[in-house]
């Protein structure tokens, strides 16, 4: 049997107004593979989330994901097995930790039993909760519907290593369990810990691909090179 990728995007051109923002990407991201999108500020990572999510239309080339060509809606992708964690944390602040829990489309105890140590601050006010608790509640609401492919953009922003950790921890376990993970991340000694397979991005193509431990093993000249500088 032939086994489809999750994520199939060939010469994949998107943006915004019409003006490009990514160019040509090819990417494969198989079932049980973390794929982490490295670069700097504005080299098109957001931009290749929001394509493989459906939300931008591909200019040129195809970008097929979880069977779904590129011109099915979000709602429709969400339906076949899409976790989406956009940038910022992704929380109702005004519902309780519990209410934003039984807004996902998994069961609340199940996203709780990825992260125990939120429980006891479950009847506060997520606004009130920490950056990282935050962060854990958008992530085990996403993790508790058992996504397919789960998309993450930039989770771990503003949050100490620990945290950091324990999130790209539980995406690693998603994985394990059978889902697709693209990730973009600044910290990139720890994505590549937990990833698979990179794509360093500059100025909207992919400069430099490689396995994680490939791409560990350059990661000091990646960060001077492709994220710190331009
Ligand atoms: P960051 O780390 O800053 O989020 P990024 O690698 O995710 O960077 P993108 O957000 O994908 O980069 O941006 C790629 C390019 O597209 C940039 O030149 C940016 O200015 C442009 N861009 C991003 N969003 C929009 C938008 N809504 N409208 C027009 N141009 C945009």
């Amino acid at each position: 049997t032939i086994v489809t990728p999750a994520v199939h995007a060939r010469g994949l051109t998107a943006g915004y107004g019409g003006t490009p923002a990514i160019h040509e990407l090819d990417l494969e991201v198989s079932s049980g593979e973390i794929a982490v999108l490295l670069g700097a500020n504005g080299s098109g990572k957001t931009t290749t989330l929001l394509a493989l999510a459906g939300e931008l239309r591909p200019m040129a080339g195809t970008a097929d994901v979880l069977g779904c060509s590129a011109r099915t809606r979000l709602d429709r992708r969400a339906r076949s097995g899409l976790g989406f964690l956009t940038e910022g944390r992704c929380v109702f602040m005004e519902l309780t930790g519990w209410e934003n829990l039984k807004l996902g489309r998994g069961s609340a105890a199940d996203a709780v039993a990825h992260f125990p140590e939120l429980e006891p601050h479950l009847h506060k006010k997520a606004g009130l909760l920490s950056g990282g608790q935050q962060q854990m509640l958008a992530l085990g609401r996403i993790l508790a519907a058992e996504p397919r492919l789960i998309l993450a953009d930039e989770l771990s922003l503003g949050l100490a290593p620990l945290i950091v950790q324990r999130l790209l921890t539980a995406l690693r376990g998603a994985a394990d369990r059978g889902a697709a993970v693209v990730l973009v991340e600044q910290h990139i000694r720890h994505a590549l810990a937990v990833a698979d397979k990179g794509y360093v991005l500059r100025r909207g193509r992919i400069a430099l691909t490689g396995t994680a431990e490939e791409l560990n093993a350059d990661a000091d000249a990646i960060a001077r090179h492709y994220i710190s500088g331009e």
